[in-house]
């Protein structure tokens, strides 16, 4: 029996994982956290007694003793949780990148110490996790992040200026929560996605390399030094990575069915276009310029989405806001959680000023 704490559980990848947890016999619920919804229907419904709306979740951890933390909070507040399970070695099955972009050396030098699992549930990242399992890095030469291009493939910078948020939250191939889905049109997701792919698999950036695969059936793709690749390829639908991280390494039967290659299948490839959406390069030379520019890129980026869900900033402002915080910020690194979260603060504070001032 594996007792799983599910942070974030009424968002779009909680409710799917507790579909997942439902379907096995071997998996149970033992803690539920939201942001701000109530998760009493949903605790009775699962028998769940360890419950907290908002706050810090450490106490919850602790209280609930799971093997294994899902963290689907959405955006920097899913830190606390990430950094906790590395540090306590207990498994973590993370979907919130944010923390992980955030946090970087802080999450994985915690990861080192703890000696838990760290199960990417971000479905890019779960492809190239499995298409690396056994295999010892010299052997790569690089990995390949794949992106659908978002809403708005095929579009430049000039054409973007007046989509609205409807257009935004309009993804062709994905159904997530409004944030991520923001970030996918923006291309700001593959962004964080190129973090993420760095820490979690110990690859320096110029050897990740990011391509657009429009029908997102091929999810990443590990090239090896002696010329062969390897890709994960299967439907779009986020219950296979929750279920492989969740079930890990059993690999259950899951509802979603085998991948029809006589029906016909488009696997077309092309460039990111980085002038339409300069995110994708801003995000990459913050990662290269370590410290806290990551964080502070994260944080501008979520300050920047919001007030475009609210209506208060264009959506090419979105870049310009994150562009002029990481012009600002010193990006020195952190040396611990505190120092973090004053560089998530700071960073946050200089992008809603530029908000102010459009
Ligand atoms: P969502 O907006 O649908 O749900 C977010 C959940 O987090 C909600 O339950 C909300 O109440 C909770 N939450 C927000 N702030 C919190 C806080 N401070 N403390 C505790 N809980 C908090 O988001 P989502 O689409 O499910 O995405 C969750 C995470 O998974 C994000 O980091 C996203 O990038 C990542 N992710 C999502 C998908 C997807 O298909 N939805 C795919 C890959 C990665
Ligand atoms: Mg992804």
């Amino acid at each position: 029996m594996r007792r799983i704490a599910l942070l974030g559980a009424t968002g779009s990848i909680g409710r799917q994982a507790i579909e997942i947890v439902s379907l096995h016999p071997e998996l149970e619920l033992c803690a539920l956290m939201s942001g701000s919804s109530p998760l009493d229907e949903l605790a009775a419904a699962h028998g769940v007694e360890h419950v907290q709306v908002g706050g810090d979740p450490v106490a919850l951890l602790e209280a609930c003793e799971p093997d294994m933390v899902l963290n689907a909070v959405v955006g920097f507040g899913g830190v606390r949780a990430t950094l906790w399970a590395l540090e306590h070695g207990v498994a973590l099955a993370l979907a919130n990148k944010e923390s992980l972009v955030a946090a970087g050396k802080l999450a994985i030098d915690a990861a080192r110490r703890g000696g838990g699992l760290l199960l990417p549930v971000d479905s890019e990242h779960s492809a190239l996790f499995q298409c690396l399992e056994g295999r010892s890095l010299d052997t790569i030469h690089s990995l390949v992040l794949t992106a659908s291009g978002g809403p708005f493939r095929g579009r430049s910078a000039g054409e973007l200026a007046t989509v609205t948020v409807a257009d935004a939250l309009a993804h062709p191939t994905w159904r997530m929560g409004r944030k991520i889905t923001v970030d996918s049109a923006t291309l700001a997701n593959k962004g964080l996605e190129l973090i993420e792919a760095h820490w979690l698999f110990a690859v320096p950036y110029e050897r990740i390399e990011v391509v657009v695969q429009p029908t997102s059936i091929v999810h990443g793709l590990v090239r090896l030094r002696d010329g062969a690749a390897l890709a994960h390829v299967g439907y779009p639908d986020m219950r296979v990575p929750i279920s492989f991280a969740l079930a890990y390494p059993e690999r259950p039967v899951t509802t979603i069915g085998p991948l029809d290659l006589a029906a016909g299948l488009t696997l077309e490839f092309e460039a990111p276009d980085l002038d339409a959406f300069p995110l994708l390069r801003l995000a990459r030379e913050a990662g290269e310029r370590g410290g806290t520019y990551p964080c502070a890129f994260n944080a501008a980026n979520e300050v920047a989405v919001a007030a475009f869900l609210d209506g208060r900033l264009g959506f090419l402002e979105i870049a310009d806001t994150v562009e002029q915080t990481l012009a600002q910020v010193d990006g020195s690194p952190a040396r611990d959680l505190d120092e973090l979260v004053a560089a998530d603060a700071t960073a946050r504070r200089l992008a809603e000023r530029r908000l102010v001032a459009v």
